[in-house]
């Protein structure tokens, strides 16, 4: 089974790329996280499994996790894959929670969907409806996350226009397959 991460600032497009490559691809399944947070209003129902703080730290305490993490004050954990489901796996999560995925499973494919560059990464997080001072705040972050990627050796993929962006994970990840 191939492990695909896929991770990348706020803005960039990584779920939208997520949902276009896992509906497009039947040997794919799209892992759904737990999250402590609130669900907000342009959540889609399945968007995550959404539970009590009490509820996520049994599951945790039990090893109900392949990973997870805290951000901004949440937190987002992957289940542990189903054996019985052959179909490979993307998960959709932030750099940290993919560098305990590759601790455990050297072989993953990670992927960094990033924005062409800040000044549009700062177009498309205010058009989202972010005020100047949390769009500042994302792109530090985004700087920060950048780095870590680097160093764990992610694929940058420069989501520029998305069609492109598409088709360059979907090589990706038909290259990967050839290598599990
Ligand atoms: P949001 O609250 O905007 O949906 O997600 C916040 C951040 O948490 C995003 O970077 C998202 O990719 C990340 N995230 C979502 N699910 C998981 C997860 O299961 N594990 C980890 N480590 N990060 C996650």
């Amino acid at each position: 089974m191939l492990v695909v991460v896929l991770s990348g600032p706020g803005g960039a497009g990584k779920g939208t790329i997520a949902r276009a490559v896992v509906g497009a691809d039947k040997r794919l399944a799209l892992s759904r996280s737990w999250t402590t947070r609130e669900r907000r209003v342009d959540d889609s129902a399945d968007a995550y499994v959404f539970v009590s703080w009490s509820e996520f730290d049994a599951r945790r305490k039990a090893g109900g996790f392949l990973e997870w993490n805290e951000f901004l004050g949440c937190y987002y954990g992957t289940p542990v894959p189903d054996r019985a489901d052959e179909r490979d796996l993307l998960l959709e999560i932030d750099v940290a929670g993919g560098r305990q995925v590759l601790d455990q499973i050297p072989g993953a494919l990670c992927l960094f969907v990033d924005a062409p560059d800040d000044e549009e990464l700062r177009r498309r997080l205010t058009g989202r409806g972010d005020g100047p001072e949390q769009t500042d705040k994302r792109l530090a972050e985004a700087k920060r996350e950048r780095a870590d990627a680097d160093k764990l050796g992610y694929i940058r993929v420069v989501n520029g226009e998305l069609d492109l962006a598409v088709a360059e994970v979907q090589s990706l990840i038909a290259a990967a397959r050839i290598d599990t």
